[in-house]
């Protein structure tokens, strides 16, 4: 039969190798890569299908095909289970049916192995590409258009299969500080050894954790990471956010050579909480802000609450961006004005000073205090302060003798370039102007503070203590700092009658002031009350809007006599 059938194979063209046992059949097959192995079920030395099961360690991937004599469903299920591409019948076929059996195994060979090469070629490529656009280049960890492009997947496989979507945004916390004080490559490295335990990749002994293999973790932004957890609902992302908060919170980062960190995590979900993958970010955003807010290492996930929390976080968001446009045209435009509030006798009501005050014309800025809290996020506070200071004291010359004018400082302008700057700006006045420093100021940094303070009085600058009771307030400052001037914070004046807490305290200041030889300011009188009251005290100058408004230059025009 062997010979037969090489024969008939031989002259329809196909080379032919014919052995006579299994044995020599594996050695043949093991050494060289054939198309087709046709075997008879039983062969002197053991079974075909022996020969079939073993195709593992063929050379090639050859097809192959059983011949046998029995066509029971017993045999043909077993062909089936061993991935036999055909039987052929004994005895034998007609010919042209048995070559049409043969050629026809050989395509579909041919073509599993061209699809088998095209898969690994795909997958090859594939991996390379993913290397290059889904990783993110500094931790390995995939990148934020890779999740984007995977949460986009997930939401519409969501909506299709009615199952939810859940988001974790994870904060490291003071990521920051992390980098500022162990330098950059170490925050990389923790934020790689956080996403690989989020990711399930660190080794770690804590099994409380464990993701399924379906979660995407990645980079979602410089000091921020996500978690994508497909077919999981809001509470289930929940749990699984808290257990990795623990995870987090216990893992040995001091092995690694790391510093130990924490996480703060927000959870939301679609379509719980958000119809569109913008809103679910916002929405796992905002439970993030509230977990930070909370006091950080914690995880929140997405509720009511949050939801208005989120809004006004939106708002305050596109405020702020507001502002950071309108701080740039500001300051190339100089759209600053300046208003000026006298500052009176407490028995005479005669003007013997102005506050200089600054009103922003931009209307991104509705007090000052929006300028100025813009510019100290934008770290750019003493380029603003040196562009107000010229605007401040530009009516200088028209202040009449003796007043005098105070200037607002902002404690991160007390450094040496403000001394370089009105050595040359405010030298011919400096007798004429009083420095107003805030209390904290003092506190931070007492010794260089003082240093440049001292040098600014040299220069015949005088300086006042402003604010002095608001906030943490602490009478050290007072000793510290020897002002020429202590301006009492408007705070301790609402309300005040003769025998209140806040009109002792301002008691022991005004003795201790007169000791020191420092004049005393009472702020904010806007009531002829509060006005005799701090007069009795013996505040020596006054100033609010009982008096007069902060007007435009040097207004003379007070009221409040009496
Ligand atoms: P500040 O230095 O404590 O200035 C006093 C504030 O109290 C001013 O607010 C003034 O208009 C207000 N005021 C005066 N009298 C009364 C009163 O009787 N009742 C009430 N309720 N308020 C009174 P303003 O002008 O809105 O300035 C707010 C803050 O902005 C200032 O507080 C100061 O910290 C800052 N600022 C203003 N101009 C400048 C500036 O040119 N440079 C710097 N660095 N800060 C400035
Ligand atoms: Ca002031
Ligand atoms: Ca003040």
């Amino acid at each position: 039969m062997r010979l037969v059938l090489s024969d008939i194979l031989e002259g329809a063209g196909f080379s032919v190798e014919a052995v006579d046992t299994v044995a020599a059949a594996r050695a043949r097959i093991a050494a060289a890569a054939f198309d087709l192995v046709i075997s008879d079920k039983n062969l002197p030395d053991g079974s075909g299908l022996d020969l079939a099961r073993d195709r593992g360690a063929f050379a090639g991937d050859a097809e192959f095909i059983l011949m046998t004599s029995d066509a029971s469903v017993d045999s043909a299920v077993q062909a089936i289970q061993l991935d036999i591409a055909d039987y052929l019948l004994k005895p034998f076929e007609p010919v042209d049916v048995l070559l049409a059996r043969v050629r026809k195994v050989l395509t579909v060979g041919d073509l599993k192995r061209s699809r088998r090469d095209l898969v690994r070629e795909l997958r090859e490529k594939n991996e390379y590409l993913e290397s290059m656009v889904v990783r993110d280049v500094l931790t390995g960890l995939f990148n934020h258009a890779y999740l984007q492009d995977v949460l986009e997947r997930e939401l519409r496989r969501s909506q299709r299969y009615g199952f939810s979507t859940a988001l974790a945004l994870i904060d490291i916390d003071h990521f920051k500080r992390v980098n500022d004080t162990h330098g950059h490559e170490m925050g990389d490295k923790l934020i790689r050894v956080v996403g690989g335990l989020l990711a399930g990749t660190c080794r770690t002994s804590d099994a409380s954790f464990r993701v399924s293999g379906q979660e995407v973790a990645g980079r979602f932004g410089p000091d921020v990471l996500a978690l994508i957890l497909p077919e999981t609902s809001k509470s289930g992302g929940a749990v699984l956010a808290e257990r990795m908060r623990s995870l987090v919170e216990g893992y040995d980062f001091a092995a690694e050579g790391l510093p130990s960190a924490t996480i703060s995590i927000g959870v939301a979900a679609f379509p719980e909480d958000a119809s569109s993958r913008v809103e679910l970010i916002a929405a796992a955003d905002g439970a993030l802000e509230m977990a930070k807010q909370a006091g950080r290492n914690r995880m929140f996930a997405f509720g009511p609450g949050i939801a208005a929390a989120g809004r006004e976080q939106r708002a305050q968001l596109e405020t702020e961006l507001a502002m950071l446009a309108a701080l740039d045209r500001s300051m190339s435009a100089r759209s600053f004005r300046y208003v000026y509030q006298p500052i009176v006798d407490a028995v005479s009501t005669e003007i013997v000073a102005y506050e200089a005050l600054c009103r922003p014309t931009d209307p991104a800025f509705p007090s000052p205090l929006d300028l100025i809290g813009t510019a100290e996020r934008s770290g750019r506070i003493s380029e603003l302060g040196k562009i107000l200071r010229e605007l401040a004291v530009a009516p200088l010359p028209q202040l009449e003798e003796p007043a005098l004018l105070f200037l607002n400082i902002h404690p991160l302008e007390l450094t040496e370039s403000l001394l370089d700057e009105t050595e040359s700006l405010v030298l011919p006045w400096a007798r004429r102007i009083v420095l107003e420093v805030t209390e904290n100021t003092a506190i931070k940094s007492s010794a260089r503070i003082r240093a440049i303070l001292s040098t600014l009085k040299s220069r015949g600058f005088r300086i006042a203590l402003d604010d002095l009771g608001a906030g943490y307030a602490s009478l050290n400052s007072l000793a510290l700092l020897e002002p020429d001037f202590v301006k009492l914070d408007m705070e301790m004046l609402r309300g005040i009658h003769s025998n209140s807490r806040s009109a002792r305290l301002i008691k022991h200041i005004l003795e201790f002031a007169r000791e020191e030889g420092m004049t005393v300011v009472a702020e904010g009188i806007e009531t002829a009350e509060e006005r005799d009251v701090v007069r009795s005290l013996g505040c020596h100058l006054l100033q609010g809007y009982l008096f007069s408004r902060p007007e435009a230059p040097f207004s003379r025009l007070v009221g409040g006599r009496s």
